[in-house]
């Protein structure tokens, strides 16, 4: 490989409109922290970018849905995925995001030198436009009957039951679902960057000089190419994101594709005055992680952009990882089927080390992987806990015991000592192989094959069976296997950054340079040791059963709310207002003969004493509910049920099964208290 100058390391901009979850960290986070924690501990010049992703229209839907603004939304969320990210140790050097001014002006200007450049063809095509919202509706915004299923309320780009893909004017009867109209197709216009005139350069540089990517990476890549690529669009009708600074293109954004990206060079150069040394130079290696759902924006679209605008230097490589599920099922932020970040350290406080060996041991690297708890637990207990815990619990205990903490001479080495050293270069040089070409999960298996084989000499050389008649010799055992240990805080690192820390504190070392790892001489004889601690801790299975539990509640709550009847159209609050409301105390009970649902109630409603019937017999027995206080329509006109006059109507909560539950004050009020 070429001997660079320089590291630019980029990880996917998370979207924000949601937290992250574990699906996030085991695809992009956890591989980029570990490999430029690999490059600052070899004094590498290394940038770490990435920031919050906070244009789109999932953001405006959510904003709508909630009543906020989009602003509030992002802020929402930046502030928690940011959180989550410096709790975990994934240590950016910037974590910036796209709403920033900078951003805005970076997005803009690289627009507009592909634009002046000629390097966007301008196309006219009908889009759904919403005639009372007056704005052009993206697909999320348009509804209708699915084609193929028959669905009410399939999406203008997805049906999420049938699952097919659809366009907006595939659906029958579509429906704005920003004011319930019915849109008309109108005429507008974008910019597209036509990736067709790319496609050669991109076919010569990925197929033919890119081998060395992932074949998971290399094949997507592959397949995008030869089915031919087409123009893509760079703008759309939008009022959230950065404004096309072109005159006449009011009311248009940039595509949040577009400059997503981008936001990689704004997130250096907020903090980074030599930034283009970074960007624009051969001799840096830039590296992009991020999922598979990622892969052709940045090995095909980013790329021509930077092509197009000439003076950007390309990805080295792009490590794309596929996708984790959760207990065999799909991470989806929708469903809420996903571990949060957030709350696994409420859960498991202090252990993100924990989560960061299980989701590296079990990265979804080639192919599709799965996160259980059953897997968490046995990882923890059977590698963590017995495996790398225990041989450094046991070196330190035995050192403090034996020495009182301060570090034994040691004698001659013995064969069997000179193998347990000569591992530790060994496990060095097969972690390095394999980080070089971002096999994580490889890297960290050999880290723990050597807690593994200095538990194997532990057995071997049975120092606590020696110390009577043999002290001399234990010196030299201990001797070595802390060497063992101050070499795995080294070797660990890149992974169990906060585990590694700790070891250095029991060891009394400072923080520790790669090129140290294999020195078998890092330990002095005659320094000090400090009183050990466990480095882990059982995870009991009551604690497994509780995060099963939770998942499968999360289940069951979504099962019933698929059930729940979509929100009605929208009203104006006069329509409101001409329902009036109030609270009604019932003063009298009774089942209507040869009905089954129906009780004749008299209630004081504070204006009057009145009867109303309500269809309420199957839920309530009359001598239940005198005296209850209720809400009562009184303005409904009156109607007359089975002979008997019915003035008002009282109000009931129904659930998804049909039963009706009254809906009161929440503690007792005034008769004909007003309802608002
Ligand atoms: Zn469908």
């Amino acid at each position: 490989m070429k001997d660079f100058k320089r590291y630019l390391i980029t990880a996917a901009l998370p979207y924000a409109n949601g937290p992250v979850h574990i699906g996030h960290l085991a695809g992009v986070y956890i591989p980029a922290d570990i490999y430029v924690r690999y490059l600052r501990m070899q004094a590498k010049d290394v940038v770490f970018v990435c920031g919050s992703d906070e244009h789109g229209v999932p953001i405006t839907i959510k904003a709508k849905k909630e009543g906020i603004t989009p602003k509030d939304v992002v802020d929402r969320y930046h502030e928690i995925i940011k959180k989550s990210f410096s709790d975990f140790g994934i240590e950016f050097d910037n974590y910036s995001r796209t709403s920033s001014a900078l951003h805005h002006k970076v997005s803009s200007d690289f627009f507009k030198t592909l634009y002046e450049k000629g390097e966007f063809i301008e196309k006219t095509t009908e889009q759904y436009f919403d005639p009372k919202a007056q704005q052009f509706l993206a697909d999320r915004y348009i509804m209708g009957t699915c084609p193929k299923c028959g669905n009410e309320n399939a999406y203008g780009d997805q049906c999420e039951k049938c699952g097919s893909t659809l366009s907006p004017t595939e659906l029958i009867n579509p429906r704005s679902t920003i004011s319930g109209e019915k849109p008309l197709l109108k005429e507008t216009s974008h910019w597209y960057l036509p990736l067709d005139k790319h496609e050669a350069f991109l076919k010569q540089w990925i197929l033919e000089e890119n081998k060395h990517w992932k074949v998971n990476v290399y094949g997507q890549c592959k397949s995008w190419l030869d089915q031919g690529l087409q123009p893509r669009a760079v703008s759309r009708d939008l009022d959230w994101g950065v404004p096309v600074p072109v005159a006449g293109a009011e009311g248009k954004v940039l595509y949040v594709w577009f400059d997503a990206p981008i936001g990689y060079i704004s997130a250096t150069q907020e903090i980074r005055p030599d930034w283009e040394t970074y960007w624009k130079n051969d001799d840096t290696r830039m590296l992009h992680f991020i999922g598979k759902d990622n892969i052709v924006f940045h090995c095909i679209v980013f790329p021509s952009m930077l092509k197009a605008h000439g003076d950007y230097i390309l990805p080295e490589n792009v490590p794309a990882n596929e996708f984790l599920n959760l207990e065999g099922d799909k991470i989806s932020t929708s469903r809420n089927w996903a571990v949060w970040l957030h709350e696994y350290l409420v859960d498991f406080k202090d252990q993100q080390d924990v989560l960061r060996y299980v989701l590296t041991a079990n990265a979804p690297e080639t192919k599709d992987n799965d996160f259980s708890w059953k897997d968490f637990q046995a990882r923890n207990n059977n590698e963590l806990l017995a495996v790398f815990g225990n041989f450094v619990n046991r070196v330190l205990v035995l050192t403090s015991k034996y020495y009182g903490g301060v570090i034994p001479q040691p004698n001659d080495l013995q064969d069997i000592d000179k193998a347990i050293l000569a591992e530790i270069g060994n496990a060095k040089k097969l972690i390095e192989e394999n980080l070089e070409i971002f096999r994580f999960r490889d890297a960290l298996k050999e880290a723990m094959n050597l807690a593994r084989a200095g538990n194997k000499y532990l057995t071997d050389t049975e120092p606590w069976k020696l110390q009577k008649e043999n002290p001399e010799r234990v010196k030299t055992i201990l001797n070595c296997c802390l060497q063992v240990t101050a070499n795995l805080a080294i070797l660990f690192e890149p992974f169990l950054p906060y585990s590694s820390k700790k070891i250095r504190s029991f060891l009394q070392l400072d923080s520790q340079k790669w090129s140290d790892a294999g020195n078998c001489e890092i330990m002095k004889a005659g320094n000090h040791i400090k009183e050990p601690q466990l480095l882990f801790r059982k995870i009991e299975d009551e604690e497994i059963a509780a995060q099963i539990e939770k998942l499968h509640k999360t289940k069951a709550e979504q099962a019933k709310t698929t059930n729940v009847a979509p929100q009605k159209q929208e009203i104006e609050f006069d329509d409101f207002g001409k329902m009036d409301i109030r609270v009604g105390t019932i003063l009298e009970a009774e089942k209507v003969p040869n009905t089954t649902k129906l009780m004749k109630l008299k209630l004081d409603t504070g204006i009057d004493q009145r009867t109303v019937v309500s269809g309420i017999a199957e839920h309530y027995k009359a001598e239940e509910i005198i005296g209850k206080q209720v809400c009562i329509l009184v303005n409904l006109k009156p109607r007359t049920l089975k002979g008997i006059e019915s003035k008002g109507m009282i109000l009931m909560a129904q659930d998804e099964n049909g039963v009706l539950k009254f809906v009161s004050p929440e503690s007792v009020t005034s008769n004909g208290a007003d309802i608002r």
